[in-house]
């Protein structure tokens, strides 16, 4: 029997955080992990989608070059090459994390986890048949791709999700992309960029529900200035082999109409992963995800989660920040910090990108905050006109009425999510303009834009 102060389930970026940091406190940590170290993020998430679309920006940018004065002919790309190097930028990269974790206290077991029982003082856990208990359990079992029921999609070969468009090996002719979330608009701006026709299918009036939607409708603009096919407030009705049936309210007649593609890309939410928790029978769910509190312990003593599971905000910065704050507390390192949820980041990878931390204007509306809204264009940075050029961009800073905080900035133009951090940080500590003012950019660089609009 192998005994432990914490059995953690599940290697993403929750999970791996959490054994490094209790580990290399001296604690006895065990975990287990079916697939690789890394989760979806390092796997099938963040990591492979930007090891592509950075291929994909290159080429885009090749053939886009005449503006800078430059001729470059005969551009061309090897799809098969741009798979190859996203697997080695994966492998190498789970290959330094499994060596992070390479220490006396922490084991690292590769299979399917389960609770078998749980009382205050023990979690015992069965994994590929052996037998473990633990002190502590922390669940990071991450989320999976939300089916929705749609007739036809499941077991239909022509329907994606996003972890089969990363695995494969040759560029649809064609793509329908439903859902126009931050999956979805990663993923058409790839297919976009080379040179795939992409319809993308979004439930709401528009696209990217959650961000400012001003800065949305510059993306919105450009992207169908460009050829993509956005089709908002239509809704998906039934898939037949790779034809997908819609209603919308503009398309002619009223309603209906049919659509044909090589894919049909199904990116349109995750829901929280609890497999192998059957046995925590009075864990306190909210619609599907574990609660937790602000250091992620559960409704049970000794039962901790951290990541997507918790349905708070599915995000791998999110996920290991949690991990931190609950081992951190657990181990009395940092007994009264909480997590900071009103100044996450967040960077949707579109060619321009957009980058966002706090509320949003319209958020601050339906909450009655009272708002002064400051607007820029980020060719009011000079680095910014110097390298994107016919861009215009657009930086929105969020301050509050009454006393003058930053509650939320957000950006569209490149390279924003390169220095969203700075204004992360002030709304993370809740400076006033004036105090945000006292911070000096360096020049000539696009952060200055968060200096201007002060
Ligand atoms: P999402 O919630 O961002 O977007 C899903 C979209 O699908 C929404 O706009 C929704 O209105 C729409 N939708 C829902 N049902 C629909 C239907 N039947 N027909 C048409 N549209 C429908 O979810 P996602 O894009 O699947 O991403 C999942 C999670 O992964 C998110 O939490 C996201 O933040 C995270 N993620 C983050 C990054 C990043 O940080 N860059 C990248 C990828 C994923």
């Amino acid at each position: 029997m192998n005994r432990f102060f914490m059995a953690i389930i599940g290697g993403g970026p929750a999970g791996y955080t959490a054994a490094e940091k209790a580990s290399k406190a001296g604690k006895d940590v065990v975990l287990f992990e079916q697939n690789a170290v890394g989760g979806t993020c390092l796997n099938v998430g963040c990591i492979p989608t930007k090891s592509l679309l950075y291929g994909a920006k290159q080429y885009y940018n090749a053939t886009h070059v005449t503006k800078y004065g430059v001729t470059a002919e005969n551009v061309s790309f090897d799809f098969g090459a741009m798979q190859k190097r996203k697997t080695i930028v994966v492998r190498k990269l789970v290959a330094g994390i499994k060596q992070r974790l390479n220490n006396e206290h922490c084991t690292l077991v590769s299979g399917a986890a389960s609770v078998i029982s749980r009382t205050d003082e023990l979690v015992t856990i069965s994994c590929n048949g052996e037998t473990y208990e633990a002190q502590n359990l922390l669940i990071c079992t991450g989320s999976t791709n939300f089916v929705p029921p749609i007739p036809g999609i499941k077991d239909n070969p022509a329907v994606w999700d996003s972890t089969d468009a990363l695995a494969a090996t040759d560029l649809p002719k064609s793509i329908i992309i439903v859902g126009g979330g931050v999956i979805g608009m990663e993923f058409a701006t790839l297919y976009h960029e080379l040179g795939v026709p992409v319809t993308v299918i979004e439930a709401m009036p528009t696209i990217l529900p959650n961000l400012d939607q001003e800065v949305v409708s510059v993306l919105l603009e450009k992207y169908k200035k460009a050829g993509i096919n956005i089709l908002t407030s239509t809704k998906v009705e039934s898939i037949d082999g790779n034809e997908v049936s819609i209603s919308s309210p503009s398309l002619q007649g009223g309603d209906g109409g049919r659509l044909v593609a090589e894919r049909i890309l199904v990116s349109v939410g995750r829901r929280a992963n609890l497999q192998g928790l059957e046995a925590l029978n009075d864990l306190e769910l909210n619609r599907g995800a574990i609660v937790i509190d602000d250091f992620c312990k559960t409704n049970l003593p000794n039962v901790f989660a951290a990541g997507d599971v918790t349905g708070k905000i599915m995000l791998a910065h999110v996920a290991a920040r949690q991990a931190e704050v609950c081992i951190g507390r657990l181990l009395k390192q940092i007994p009264l910090q909480r997590i900071a949820y009103n100044a996450i980041p967040s960077v949707v990878y579109t060619n321009p990108e957009i980058a966002s931390v706090g509320i949003t204007e319209q958020q601050a509306e339906s909450m009655s905050i009272p708002t002064e809204v400051r607007k820029l264009p980020m060719t009011f940075s000079g680095r910014f006109m110097a390298e994107n050029e016919g861009e215009t961009g657009l930086c929105k800073m969020v301050v509050d009425a009454k006393n003058h905080s930053v509650l939320g900035v957000h950006m569209i133009g490149n390279p924003c999510s390169e220095f969203i951090a700075a204004a992360s940080f002030a709304v993370r500590m809740g400076y006033t303009t004036a105090e945000f003012e006292q911070v000096v950019f360096p020049h000539p660089t696009v952060s200055e834009i968060l200096h201007e609009i002060l």
